[in-house]
């Protein structure tokens, strides 16, 4: 059932695919997780603290449920908007990404249906307390870099992740031990090339992270992250960008995730010029949507033009 559970997963446009068994986290990610809220690390994400319960199990969060499957999907663009431009982050150029992959794991949870016809499910993509790269890692898709992303070995880490939870028991994935792993050694260039040194051993300090303030941030953006934000204007890749691991990116082949030539076609002025109606028109329905039009024309007004 996992292999053609896993093609299926394939023939619908995720990268990769793997099984975990559903079950409480281990002690030390719980540890780790309770270091980086204890530290305030996650800023003023106060949900990371809710449901603690829920997030270290996820048997809890789903009840009855006995196998995650984890999946991927490659969103690196087709075509990158050009450097002395406004950035925006890879991620966040097409389609808001979370219906896109719901849609598919709800693809293949019928799929499944067809071999398991009683099966429940519940599809998750960034919608839930749920540790999602801890899980991709447990289902055999890769490893958590010091960047902080999944990367899957021979693809890099431009990937969206999505779980899906069934009753139902499947075999589960292979995962590489953390001892065996060579994926950062002798490599620091994420943390060389953060701007604000939000990178940390102990995890990403989302206080300075420019990813963090331009989107989820409220209010005025610190002076320091205005001093470090250059050209860009919504989310930060440059973490990603230096990862060699993320040398040989293949673009993805999901149009929804293509930028459209309205928005590739913006200048400069028309970013300054944007209207709340403007935006709407242009980003309804984007993950752009995320930091609203108060915060996307905030990040304008600061950013400058060309890389710092
Ligand atoms: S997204 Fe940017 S600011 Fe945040 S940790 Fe990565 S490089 Fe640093
Ligand atoms: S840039 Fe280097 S240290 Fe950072 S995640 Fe990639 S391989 Fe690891």
């Amino acid at each position: 059932m996992r292999q053609r559970i896993e093609q299926e997963a394939l023939r619908l446009g995720f990268t990769a695919c793997g099984f975990a068994k559903a079950e409480p986290v281990e002690e030390e990610t719980v540890q780790v997780l309770d270091r980086w809220t204890g530290q305030g690390y996650h800023a003023e994400m106060g949900y990371m603290e809710r449901n603690r319960e829920l997030r270290l199990d996820p048997t809890l969060l789903v009840p009855g449920c006995r196998t995650l499957i984890v999946v991927a999907l490659n969103y690196y663009p087709q075509r990158l908007l050009p450097k002395e431009g406004y950035q925006i982050a890879y991620y966040a150029y097409g389609a808001d990404y979370h219906r896109v992959v719901k849609d598919k794991l709800h693809q293949l949870l019928a799929y499944i249906r067809t071999l398991v016809p009683d099966v429940k499910g519940r599809a998750f993509c960034d919608t839930a307390p749920l540790l999602e790269r801890y899980w991709a890692v447990k289902a055999g898709l890769g490893f958590i870099g010091r960047n902080r992303t999944l990367i899957i070995p021979g693809q890099g880490s431009y990937c969206f992740l999505g779980v899906l939870a069934i009753d139902a028991e499947v075999e589960t994935t292979e995962h590489i031990e953390p001892q065996h792993v060579k994926v950062c050694e002798g490599c620091n260039r994420c943390l060389k090339a953060c701007p604000t040194g939000a990178l940390t051993t102990e995890g990403i300090d989302c206080r300075h992270c420019l990813s963090y303030l331009t989107i989820e941030h409220r209010g005025p953006l610190p002076a320091e992250a205005i001093g470090k934000l250059g050209n860009r204007i919504y989310g930060c890749d440059t973490c990603q960008q230096v990862c060699p691991h993320n040398s040989k990116a293949v673009a993805t082949t999901e149009d929804a995730f293509a930028m459209n030539e309205e928005i590739a076609s913006l200048t400069m002025a028309d970013w300054h010029a944007l209207t709340p109606e403007r935006y709407k028109e242009l980003f309804g329905g984007s993950a752009i949507e995320r930091a609203g039009y108060d915060g996307l024309t905030r990040n304008i007004a600061v950013s400058k033009d060309g890389q710092e």
